[in-house]
């Protein structure tokens, strides 16, 4: 019996060596940027710590930014969102009190974003993250600029977030009702749905409905109305006709065809029955894997990642990368580091320590708001 209970402990000990190897998250080694995805030049990096900084003076509000490669180099998590939840309570990011913390968390090799905010935030500041995600940081991030996206996003998150304790500044347009949001254009479905979101801010009911309205509306809603408003033939004038799915098809070329197979971008495709005008328009899927390839251009390109050696307390790991596309069948590997993971005490009592230091966070809980994103 004995005997087998040692040939099982050392079985399984280098099982158990392995899972703590890895983390749940990494450890941060600043309060402004963490960068362990290494994307960011050193004058990037002081940029957005220079707009952190700035904060931190002005009204003590801790934000911090971090880039990871993947969550896959960690411990299993179900979701960017409870992967970035963990990391803001370990870290305890924001003032104990007040719970006014802010993460702007983006996962490169995984394509996602996430801004998680602080137990102290109303729910409708979630839909203020989801806006800052969309028209912020996915439009520079699926252009390539990952710095330029991550300093505007953090821009924006500390002069549009608010927190209830910021000092208010008072509104100077009052919506007052329908006659308001009918004058507005229609093109501009976004200033509609703000009149109608501060209008019922004002209700006791209204904020609980407010996170999940605003998320949908922001962004499924501005992209119906987009999408499905009458088109003018740019030719003639008339109305043009947008084609079903199975017509629409014989007007798109290979490639675009292939991003609606791999679900990376919907075309609409319209069509004037008068001079028979076609107006081919294509749009981003939200949530999409596929990047942009490289030789063919469409976003067709799917990136697999294979862990070849898990990064531990004492070394680097490695990490494949094999890219390849579906429309031109180009094909690309590259072979990236896994950061060292840093030593952990597992402890909350190092970071939630008060004071100023600037080598530690203020102790403050998420309880999960915020927003996420992809690109
Ligand atoms: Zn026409
Ligand atoms: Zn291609």
């Amino acid at each position: 019996m004995f005997r087998i209970l040692i040939v099982l402990a050392v079985a399984l000990l280098p099982a158990l060596g392995h899972a703590q190897d890895k983390l749940p998250y990494p450890q941060h080694y600043t309060v402004l940027t963490n960068d362990f995805a290494d994307i960011l030049s050193p004058e990037a990096e002081a940029a957005i710590n220079a707009e952190l900084s700035a904060a931190r003076a002005r009204s003590g509000r801790e934000m911090t930014v971090v880039t990871i490669r993947s969550r896959e180099d960690y411990l299993p998590s179900a979701d960017i969102v409870s992967f970035s939840k963990a990391l803001f309570n370990g870290w305890g990011i924001g003032n104990s009190e007040k719970n006014d913390g802010l993460l702007l968390l983006v996962a490169i090799d995984d394509r996602e974003i996430r801004i998680a905010l602080g137990a102290g935030y109303p729910a409708r500041q979630d839909g203020v993250a989801a806006r800052i995600i969309q028209t912020q940081i996915v439009p520079a991030f699926r252009e390539g600029r990952i710095a330029d996206g991550i300093l505007a996003g953090t821009r924006a998150a500390l002069s549009q977030i608010r927190h209830p304790s910021d000092a208010e500044p008072t509104l100077s347009v009052v919506p007052t009702g329908a006659q308001d949001i009918q004058q507005r254009p229609v093109a501009k479905p976004e200033g509609v749905v703000q009149n109608v979101l501060a209008f019922m801010g004002d209700h006791p009911l209204g904020a609980a409905f407010l996170a999940a309205l605003t998320a949908l509306a922001g962004f499924f809603g501005g992209r119906y109305v987009q999408r499905y408003r009458p088109r003018k033939c740019p030719q003639c004038g008339n109305v043009m006709l947008r084609l079903g799915q199975a017509q629409e098809d014989q007007y798109l070329e290979h490639g675009q065809l292939v991003e609606e197979r791999v679900k990376s971008k919907d075309y609409g495709v319209w069509f004037c029955t008068n001079d028979e005008h076609v107006t081919v328009i294509g749009y981003p899927v939200l949530f999409s894997k596929k990047a942009a390839c490289p030789q063919c251009n469409y976003h067709t390109y799917e990136t697999e990642r294979f862990v070849k050696t898990p990064a531990t307390t004492s070394s680097e790991g490695v990490a494949q990368l094999n890219h390849s596309c579906h429309n031109c069948h180009h094909k690309a590997t590259e072979t990236v580091s896994i950061p060292r993971v840093t030593e952990s005490s597992n402890s909350r009592s190092s970071f939630s320590s008060g004071g100023s230091s600037s080598s530690s966070f203020g102790g403050g809980s998420s309880s999960g708001g915020g927003a996420s994103g992809s690109w």
